[in-house]
């Protein structure tokens, strides 16, 4: 009983102390579906994680090491498009010398400036008949289990690259109008590739999946570990199975027109947490934990 009672009271007491730890954020301003790098430097630090109330859903993340650094603590947050422009805060924790300590961090989410993007498709794509409703919720849902997996060990070495050779024909975040109604945004990079073009895997990882989808036609999924997943789409041809590992630059596949498009191209996106981001910007992010 008193033992239980000098526990609560210990708990209790640590919640008291504040910390002194210098967190390194990345900005204290950041567009809408942008990412965040938080960074510690200090050896004497475990446990730490971080928590983020967003869009209805509360983040929590692992700092994790800096394999490229010594005595140096990351943590990658992605912000959702849809995050309110305003302040946010994010609460840190962590154990030091046996106490646990609280930090607090905020910062402001700014608006892109996504523009908008009228797009023509073939009705019998908007308006999808039962077979093909219930085969794009099951390919949703397949998905969405895939980035929950979050594997605490790092899976990739090099510095990140592009998945293709080629111009970029459609940026990230544009909004997204389809028969006068705006559908969605854009949730990756559109790169100019005809039929059969090299696409390499952004960075070495864990072939998730390997499958022909409604949307998203011929598709491959790159767990990079830590919550990080890489995405190409519409592809032609498939050089890699579900579980194999790839390093940087394989070519896993060839581009290609399937899915819902109305060309070739190669669509690239990247999971980070289960958030949709900009993949040029966090792949800048990630080249600098590196240098
Ligand atoms: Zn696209």
């Amino acid at each position: 009983m008193i033992y239980k009672y000098l526990l609560a009271l210990f708990l209790f007491s640590s919640l008291l102390y504040s910390s002194n730890v210098k967190v390194d954020i990345s900005s204290k301003y950041i567009v809408n579906a942008q990412s965040l790098l938080l960074v510690i430097n200090d050896k004497n630090i475990s446990n730490a994680k971080l928590s983020l109330n967003v869009v209805k859903r509360k983040l929590n993340i692992n700092f994790y090491k800096n394999p490229f650094k010594k005595n140096q603590l990351y943590a990658l947050v992605p912000i959702s498009y849809y995050t309110s422009y305003k302040k946010h805060k994010i609460i840190i924790s962590y154990i030091k010398n046996n106490k646990k300590y609280f930090k607090g961090i905020s910062f402001n989410v700014i608006k892109g400036k996504y523009k908008s993007e009228i797009i023509k498709v073939a009705k019998s794509k908007v308006s999808l008949n039962a077979k093909d409703k219930k085969r794009t919720q099951k390919e949703y849902r397949e998905a969405v289990k895939i980035y929950k997996k979050i594997s605490s060990k790092i899976l990739w070495t090099k510095e990140f690259i592009q998945p293709i050779i080629s111009k970029v024909t459609s940026p990230f975040g544009i909004k997204r109008v389809y028969n006068k109604q705006i559908k969605s945004y854009h949730s990756g990079v559109d790169y100019r590739a005809s039929v059969g073009e090299n696409i390499y895997a952004t960075n070495a990882g864990i072939v998730k999946l390997v499958k022909n989808r409604f949307y998203a036609g011929g598709s491959v999924i790159i767990d990079h570990g830590q919550g990080l997943y890489s995405c190409y789409f519409h592809l032609s041809k498939f050089y890699v199975k579900k579980d194999q590992k790839v390093k940087q630059g394989d070519v896993i596949a060839l581009s290609g027109s399937s899915g819902r498009i109305t060309g070739p191209h190669l669509h690239f996106t990247i999971k980070l947490h289960g958030v949709t981001v900009d993949p040029n910007q966090l792949i800048d992010i990630l080249n600098t934990l590196r240098k």
